[in-house]
């Protein structure tokens, strides 16, 4: 099983569906993450070469927390993310050479710009990967069986997926905390645990939970979503 997480910015792909990940690294699945921007812009205390630098050591080093190895920069422009023929192209190739049977991606409004166009550019780039199209890509047509969109700055009205991360929750928050650059800035933990806690009263007392809208749904046994 491979999985794909696509994440506009250094730490999303933990805020977002961190659980998620632990839950299918234990099921033995391989994980990649795809960040599309560098997250220079995520912070007033330094210059943006100096925080591109510490973002990319910091997502390295909460990756390697989890046990992820698999990391894709793309080196987009903190906070100017925007649909190029080049990016598109990136990502068509990434696809088709990744071959996830598994996507996550932000969802179509959560509240940041790079967000919502990281779900723009991954669903179109998807698509695209899916068929005989595309004469800058070379790669062989391969459509992802399951894309599941994740929140992180505007709660998903309606979700059709959550996934119980109560026993993934400790070791989310252990990879998070090497993303210091932003803890200093926001208490993402307490993000985590509180829409975690929230998300999880449905599952049962106590419980912790991701939501998503699944926005593709294959045939992966084991993953029919729930409403
Ligand atoms: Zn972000």
């Amino acid at each position: 099983m491979q999985v794909t997480v696509f994440a506009p910015h250094p730490d999303d792909e933990i805020i977002g569906c961190g659980g998620s990940v632990v839950n299918w690294l234990r099921s033995g699945a391989e994980v990649s993450f795809v960040y599309l921007c560098n997250g220079d812009a995520g912070s007033q205390a330094m210059s943006r070469a100096e925080l591109g630098a510490v973002r990319k050591a910091e997502a390295t080093a909460g990756a390697a927390h989890l046990g992820v190895t698999d990391l894709v920069f793309l080196d987009q422009t903190d906070g100017c993310l925007a649909e190029t023929r080049t990016l598109l192209t990136t990502l068509i190739d990434l696809i088709r050479e990744k071959r996830p049977d598994v996507a996550y991606l932000p969802h179509a409004t959560d509240g940041h710009p790079d967000h919502i166009v990281t779900h723009q550019l991954v669903t179109k780039a998807a698509g695209i990967a899916a068929g005989p199209w595309w004469p800058e890509s070379t790669g062989a047509p391969w459509a992802i069986d399951l894309q599941l969109a994740y929140e992180v700055w505007t709660p998903i009205q309606r979700p059709t997926h959550l996934e119980d991360t109560t026993d993934a929750l400790d070791l989310q928050l252990e990879a998070l905390s090497h993303h210091g650059s932003q803890l200093d800035t926001m208490p993402y933990d307490a993000f985590i645990r509180g829409l975690g806690s929230y998300r999880g009263a449905t599952l049962g007392a106590g419980r912790s939970a991701e939501a998503f809208e699944v926005l593709r749904l294959g045939t992966l046994p084991g993953r029919t979503p729930v409403s």
